[in-house]
């Protein structure tokens, strides 16, 4: 059984925790007693959420840059080791998603989509072993999609990027194994998100629902228990999977 404070000596960065399943990450985290970085390019969101965290008792910085544009990422993370030291948790959970038709996609569509989904996380990866694999101890969890993993109308540039996402994690788990390190990537199904509800609004939830054999939307609470479960010790020999969080729709 984990300690229920088993972070209290760490630090975790979470990207994309102003909002949705990266706020619940974040919230869950330091409950954990982590030291949580919010990273986001929304500010007055991400300062809400550290706001948020800090008054339930946590402790929470918020670090307000673009992950799509590399210079900034690199000037973000300066800022952020200079005032916390250095990472030991790290949740690529940062996302974006568009519907355009595949032939329509156009290059700047594309690339931003990269840049956001599978830049962003070699970038910040890269950033942070070095401290991670010194220590002997680090985690590393990427959220990626079922649309990593399975076609879906309008997701060229989006389900590239998260299969992409998939094999990056496979490519860094292996390199860094043997320091402790572990690298995971879950595959949440359709969770009730502003990202979703943007998409589709709620016209769309029946569609959603039966296509999912649990016929519900996942809650960002239940993608939250599978990233701890991934940082936790209980998961110390697991490293270089994909855990799907979506109700069966993967096997069905
Ligand atoms: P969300 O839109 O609610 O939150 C995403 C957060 O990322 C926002 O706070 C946004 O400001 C931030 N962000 C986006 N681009 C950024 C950038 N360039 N720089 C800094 N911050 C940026 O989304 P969500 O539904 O919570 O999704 C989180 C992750 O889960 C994404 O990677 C998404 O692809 C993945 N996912 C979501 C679903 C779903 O149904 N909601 C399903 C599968 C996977």
């Amino acid at each position: 059984m984990d300690n229920p404070k088993q972070h209290q000596q760490r630090v975790a960065l979470i990207t994309g925790a102003a909002s949705g399943i990266g706020l619940q990450i974040a919230h869950d985290l330091a409950e954990q007693g982590a030291m949580v970085c919010i990273v986001d390019r929304n500010g007055p969101a991400a300062e809400a959420a550290a706001q948020a965290i800090t008054a339930a008792g946590g402790r929470a910085q918020a670090f307000v840059f673009d992950l799509a544009d590399a210079q900034a990422l690199a000037a973000g993370m300066d800022a952020l080791l200079a005032r916390v030291g250095q990472v030991d948790i790290l949740v690529n959970n940062a996302g974006i998603v568009s519907t355009t038709p595949a032939r329509d996609v156009t290059l700047a569509q594309w690339n931003t989509t990269l840049a956001v989904n599978v830049t962003a996380p070699m970038l910040l990866t890269q950033r942070v072993l070095p401290a991670m694999q010194a220590q002997r101890w680090g985690r590393i969890v990427n959220v990626s999609s079922i649309s990593g993993v399975r076609a879906g109308t309008g997701r060229l540039a989006y389900g590239s990027s998260k299969a992409a996402l998939i094999a990056m994690t496979g490519q860094f788990a292996i390199e860094v194994a043997a320091q402790g390190v572990t690298v995971n990537a879950i595959a949440p199904g359709f969770v009730d998100t502003p990202m979703l509800r943007s998409l589709h609004g709620s016209s769309k939830a029946s569609t959603y629902q039966d296509v999912c054999p649990m016929q519900r939307f996942c809650s960002p609470q239940e993608v939250s228990a599978a990233v701890l479960f991934f940082c936790s010790e209980a998961a110390a020999f697991i490293t270089g999977q994909t855990l799907g969080v979506d109700g069966g729709y993967l096997a069905s």
